[in-house]
């Protein structure tokens, strides 16, 4: 590549200024340009405040520390997830779906047998808790810090304040080089081919570039409206497309989990930040109303009495047919979105700007690589997907339509169905998604979590040897709870 290449990317929300940032490190040593513009007018989307352990790996490549960066941001570690009441008939009312660390190597296959030995009818330990470190620490609240003499690595993710994100991210964008305008996209002017030949903005400035970064958010201002790039919606499986926000003071405790909760038509987030906790219910529009869905948040925080305004924000479920088309790659809400259950969308758009930059460069700074690319950027979405699916259909919740309805739903893709049907057929779950060999966030330990947390057995067979159980026979209690020493509380650990 002889001439300067130009990147334009337009929007500056958590997406537009990660892959202002990425692209910086990615194409340092290429002749590229890269300009964000965004618009003061058309707000962010204010959300997305739960990471995967992806966001680590993030600041790791831009060479951030936690400790330049999370103050910053008011952020607190995240190390796992746990769930409120999604599967009230296996009776328990919780459980948790951890990071999975290295430290488990050590127990997952003693977690896979005993579910298979559920499976099987007999009575042994199959809670996630019991199984996976991550989960001894979020009991405990303890921070993920290793001390430099234990060797294992812990896994963690983040919680952080989107807007004071975004601000830091612009900061370090700018100090590496990236040009910032503000501006209105009003317009999309076409080559004759077909591809994006400048962007107008109001004052009818036209901006070109070799290649536009559509990160317009839910608007899809380059990728759908202007490239008409079909938009495939998962309604049909997932039918939340609403949310209710209400922020409550920071819990002092410092907890390292982000709660989610069911609900009557949906489900609550609650992330604890170090200056609040971020709350929002996620509801389906059919089920309940806007009004409906805020007094059951408020009842639940327990601020019926309260007036602190609530904030609504609308959700368009699916993704894009094609994530990189013609001159323009679409990142963040303008390529898809899969609801906020097990927070992916980040992690989604860190790989679909991996994936982009692998193929760009190695098709020297054109589309030729576009096929393979979008097809692993559509797979990943569609694995999230399916992850995110079950919890609505293996629900065992009786109190609504909303829930029955989900239980009921046959909208499953193949490999959904594969997957249950392997777990209820009894067979080894873990090997038959490594023969997938499909690459996914979510692996066996994961749907081992999903599936055992939510009491997806049969019946317990009339005779119990009463041995067998791999969770008391290797001690597992007490080795977590040994390693547990070398790990000190949150609130006494953040940067
Ligand atoms: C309820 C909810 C909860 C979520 N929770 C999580 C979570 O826990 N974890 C997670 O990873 N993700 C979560 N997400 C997703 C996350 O919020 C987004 O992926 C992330 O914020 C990125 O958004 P964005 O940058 O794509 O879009 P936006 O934040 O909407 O930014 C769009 C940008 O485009 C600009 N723009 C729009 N139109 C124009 C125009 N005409 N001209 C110029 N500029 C324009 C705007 O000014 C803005 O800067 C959640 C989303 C929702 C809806």
């Amino acid at each position: 590549m002889s001439q300067p290449h130009r990147i334009v990317i337009v929007g500056g929300g958590t997406a537009g200024w990660m892959a202002a940032n990425l692209f910086a490190h990615h194409f340092k040593h290429h002749p590229v340009t890269i300009t964000l513009a965004e618009s003061d007018n058309v707000p962010t989307v204010g959300v997305g405040e739960g990471s995967t352990p992806s966001l680590k790996q993030f600041f790791r490549d831009l060479g951030i520390e936690d400790a330049q960066w999370m103050p910053r941001c008011q952020a607190t570690y995240k190390v796992a997830i746990q769930f409120h009441g999604w599967s009230p008939a296996s009776g328990n009312s919780s459980y948790r779906h951890p990071f999975i660390s290295q430290l488990d190597t050590f127990s997952e296959r003693a977690f896979y047998v005993n579910s298979q030995t559920r499976r099987l009818g007999l009575d042994v330990t199959t809670s996630p808790d019991a199984f996976l470190f991550n989960s001894y620490l979020a009991e405990q609240k303890r921070s993920p810090l290793t001390p430099d003499n234990f060797p294992f690595r812990i896994e963690y993710g983040y919680h952080f304040d989107a807007g004071l994100l975004g601000e830091f991210l612009k900061e370090h964008a700018l100090s590496q080089g990236v040009r910032h305008t503000v501006c209105d996209v009003q317009d999309v002017a076409l080559h004759p081919n077909g591809d994006i030949r400048a962007l107008i903005d109001s004052n009818d400035n036209e901006i070109h570039a070799e290649l536009f970064v559509d990160c317009t958010g839910f608007n899809s201002l380059l990728l759908q409206k202007a490239l008409k790039v079909p938009f495939s919606s998962f309604s049909d499986n997932l039918f939340n497309d609403r949310a209710v926000v209400l922020p409550t003071p920071a819990d002092p405790s410092a907890p390292v989990e982000t709660q989610a909760t069911a609900l009557s038509a949906g489900w609550t987030w609650a992330i604890p930040l170090q200056h609040r906790t971020g709350n929002g219910y996620v509801y389906s529009s059919q089920y309940i109303s806007d009004d409906q869905a805020e007094t059951e948040l408020r009842t639940h925080l327990g601020m019926l009495e309260d007036d602190a305004p609530a904030r609504f924000l609308s959700m368009k479920v699916g993704q894009a047919d094609k994530h990189w088309y013609r001159n323009c790659l679409a990142l963040g809400l303008s390529q898809g979105f899969i609801e906020p259950l097990e927070a992916t969308a980040l992690h989604l758009v860190q790989l679909s700007i991996r994936f982009f930059c692998e193929a760009y460069v190695k098709g020297n700074f054109t589309a030729q690589h576009q096929v393979s690319c979008n097809q692993k950027i559509t797979g990943h979405f569609n694995n999230v997907r399916d992850y995110i699916v079950a919890h609505y259909k293996l629900n065992t919740r009786n109190d609504s339509a909303y829930w029955r309805d989900n239980r009921n739903n046959m909208h499953l893709s193949e490999n959904l169905l594969q997957i249950l049907d392997t777990w209820y057929r009894r067979e080894d779950l873990a090997r038959f998604l490594s023969e997938k060999s499909h690459a996914t966030h979510f692996g066996a330990t994961s749907w081992h979590c999903l599936l055992a947390g939510y009491g997806a057995f049969p019946g317990l067979a009339p005779e119990q040897p009463g041995t067998g159980d791999l969770f008391k026979e290797h001690q597992l209690a007490s080795f977590f709870n040994g390693c547990l020493l070398n790990f000190s509380p949150q609130s006494q650990r953040l940067p």
